[in-house]
């Protein structure tokens, strides 16, 4: 095939153990999955049906990296998040057989200009630039299930400059993995090379040049990125 401009790499992510990786279709990501979290940004913690946003597939840096601070935000949040990568499709997947979709888990951060997510929300404007922005996906290797297991408790937590800032379990999501990808089966068809963030836990805050964010997920990873 040849193209009118030169076509960009696909955006890939290592897995730990295989010289292969894993290639991103799409991003999507779940908002407010854990009560404190949900209390914490305003909202009802309720079981109301999870909701969903996107970031572009290039948003994903490797873990390690040293970021530049983003442009157009004073107040740039940290929201540490496990990652699931799917290597199989479907529309309307029950949640009994959506398991079966996923390759594997990474740690990542959902990193958000909070300021223009406060703005967009506040307008009744799209989340978009407040989420979907360059280099806002730093993400782990990915651990593939067939290795770990499926997760669905142990800590998750990160550090900002050695001190815990976010600490939660992966038991105290609202909606599991099986029931966030089956209703998000719903939403759009789900395809090999998507990744899903899970929603983070409370204590979201503000990230400042010259940080290192530590995050962890038990049994999945270690994430660390710094802005320079
Ligand atoms: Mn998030």
């Amino acid at each position: 095939m040849t193209t009118v401009i030169p076509a960009w790499s696909l955006p890939t992510i290592e897995v730990a153990g295989e010289s292969a990786r894993f290639p991103v279709r799409r991003i999507y990501c779940v908002g407010r999955n854990y009560a404190a979290h949900t209390r914490e940004m305003g909202g009802d913690p309720t079981r109301e049906d999870p909701f969903f946003f996107a970031k572009p597939a290039d948003a994903i840096v490797a873990n390690g990296a040293t970021l530049p601070y983003p442009p157009a935000t004073r107040n740039l949040h940290h929201e540490i998040e496990l990652v699931v990568a799917l290597k199989g499709g479907g529309a309307n997947v029950p949640a009994g057989k959506v398991m079966d979709l996923v390759y594997g888990y990474a740690v990542g951060l959902d990193m958000t200009r909070r300021d223009l997510q406060n703005a967009a929300k506040a307008g009744g404007k799209p989340w978009d630039m407040g989420k979907g922005f360059d280099r806002s996906a730093p993400v782990t290797a990915i651990q593939p299930a067939a290795r770990i297991g499926h997760p669905s408790k142990g800590a998750i937590w990160v550090k900002v400059n050695g001190v815990v800032k976010q600490s939660g379990d992966l038991a105290d999501m609202i909606w599991s993995v099986p029931e966030t990808l089956s209703y998000l089966s719903g939403l759009v068809e789900l395809a090999p090379g998507d990744l899903i963030f899970t929603g983070t836990p409370d204590g979201v805050g503000p990230v400042v040049a010259g940080d290192t964010l530590e995050g962890h997920v038990d049994g999945v990873g270690d994430l660390t990125i710094r802005y320079a």
